[in-house]
């Protein structure tokens, strides 16, 4: 690197974000710093994180156009239906399950050659495919276990001073340090958002019968319980409950926590049993008030933490990896520096607004349908069967939910970013 930089870019943060976008800012000719506070060892270890995660079938292109298809696709469930209902809870006179009114998406409408809706990616498959990604590229230099501590700019770059007191100078630092992200608050983007009342219990779940690629969302009154289909008869299961109720079901002996899931999840995959812990994950919103400052850009939980109900958390971060990437990468190739104004108001221009609308979107779909008025749910339930019977709505919403709408950076469209 000329100029006494580094590199082009340090990302802060090696999660599923800052790992893809590590790849793809190399993949465009970028150099770049990774800079990652946890531990391999810990974050690679199967009772690290239970979620898996719903990957839109344009975040896949973007995988697979940066290598990572050969890791993932053995491990993948593709989501052929997806089936939204307002469910109910088991009780006397109630049967439990879906509600006869429901929303049937179907991947075979969408016409896109066979591409499921999405895949069911398993957390960690994503963390170890990604960092193996990472190391086999010798142009990535990552640092790891370390923290970002301090930040310095001037007109040209930016400082980052790591916990150990080395420093590192590069024209663009990247924040994708998650929810707490210490770049965000270090360079003074405030946030908004709030605490939603309950937490996520997440679980993987065996079943006698087979799933057959559809995945379930019920909306129940204490919240959204969906059940996602994993690879051989396996799901896992993303269940919001009001906070005591869920750390009691997390705490509870695991017999009477599988009565209490059967009565949300019904009787449609015969005997369940449970696979592996329990997990716990209080819910909130949280966005900050603009993507940039000046040689700083955020990108996915750093910038927008949303409510998991469509599972779409991830499929933004990855979004802002494939537009930031591509933001950057032309800059540099017409002469600019990766942190140019230029380059990160075009990024901002292009994700801010998708990531508040689907932040808002969950908003409105949590608030209305997480509550059991009878007149609210009498018009929910007349909304999603007027939303089924109405196939261009039907196929937009299927659109949307696949990341393909509107103007596409190149990753997602499955090209490379390669000169
Ligand atoms: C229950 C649940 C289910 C979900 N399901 C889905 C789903 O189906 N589909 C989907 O798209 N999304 C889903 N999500 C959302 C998804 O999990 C997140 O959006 C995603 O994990 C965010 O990734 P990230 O890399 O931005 O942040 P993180 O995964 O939080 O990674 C941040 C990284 O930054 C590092 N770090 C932090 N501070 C520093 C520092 N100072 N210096 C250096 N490194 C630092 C951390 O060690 C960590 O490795 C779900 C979320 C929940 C809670």
């Amino acid at each position: 690197m000329s100029n006494g930089f580094d590199a082009d870019v340090i990302v802060s943060g090696g999660g599923p974000v800052g790992q893809t976008l590590a790849l793809a800012l190399d993949q465009g000719g970028a150099s770049v710093l990774l800079v990652d506070a946890s531990k391999p060892s810990e974050t690679l270890a199967p009772s690290f994180d239970g979620r898996a995660f719903a990957i839109a079938f344009s975040s896949f292109r973007m995988w697979r156009a940066l290598g990572l298809a050969d890791a993932l696709e053995p491990v993948a469930q593709p989501i052929r239906q997806i089936m939204v209902t307002d469910g109910e809870v088991a009780g006397p006179g109630r049967r439990g399950g879906p509600s006869p009114l429901h929303l049937h998406f179907d991947g075979a409408e969408l016409g896109e050659d066979g591409e499921p809706l999405g895949l069911m990616l398993e957390a960690r498959h994503v963390r170890a495919a990604l960092d193996a990604a990472v190391r086999a590229q010798s142009s990535i230099r990552m640092i790891q276990p370390m923290s970002v501590a301090g930040i310095e700019r001037d007109a040209v770059s930016v400082t980052a001073t790591l916990a150990d007191g080395r420093r590192l100078r590069a024209p663009l630092l990247v924040g994708a340090d998650g929810r707490r992200s210490f770049v965000r608050n270090a360079t003074g983007v405030r946030t908004i958002g709030w605490d939603y009342p309950v937490t996520a219990i997440v679980a993987t779940i065996q079943h006698e019968l087979s799933h057959e690629g559809v995945a379930h969302e019920y909306f129940l009154p204490n919240g959204p319980f969906a059940i996602l289909p994993l690879t051989g008869e396996r799901s896992n299961i993303v269940w919001a409950e009001p906070r005591a109720a869920a750390e009691a079901l997390l705490k509870m002996p695991e017999a009477d926590f599988l009565a209490e899931l059967r009565l949300r999840f019904g009787d449609f995959l015969g005997a369940l049993s449970l696979e592996g812990p329990r997990f716990g994950y209080p819910l909130s919103l949280q966005l900050a008030e603009r993507m940039i400052d000046a040689r700083v850009a955020l990108a996915g939980d750093a910038a927008h933490g949303i409510h998991p109900l469509a599972g779409q958390g991830l499929n933004l971060g990855l979004k802002d990896c494939a537009a930031l990437a591509e933001c950057v990468c032309d800059a540099m190739a017409v002469g600019l520096d990766a942190g140019d104004v230029s380059a990160l108001e075009r990024y901002q221009r292009w994700r801010r607004f998708d990531n508040v609308s689907m932040a808002l979107g969950m908003e409105f779909f949590d608030k209305m349908f997480s509550n059991s008025i009878t007149p609210l749910r009498a018009a929910r339930r007349i909304g999603l069967a007027a939303v089924n019977a109405a196939g261009p709505a039907r196929r937009f919403f299927m659109k949307y939910a696949g990341g393909a709408a509107g103007d596409l950076p190149k990753l997602l469209k499955g090209e490379s970013l390669a000169a």
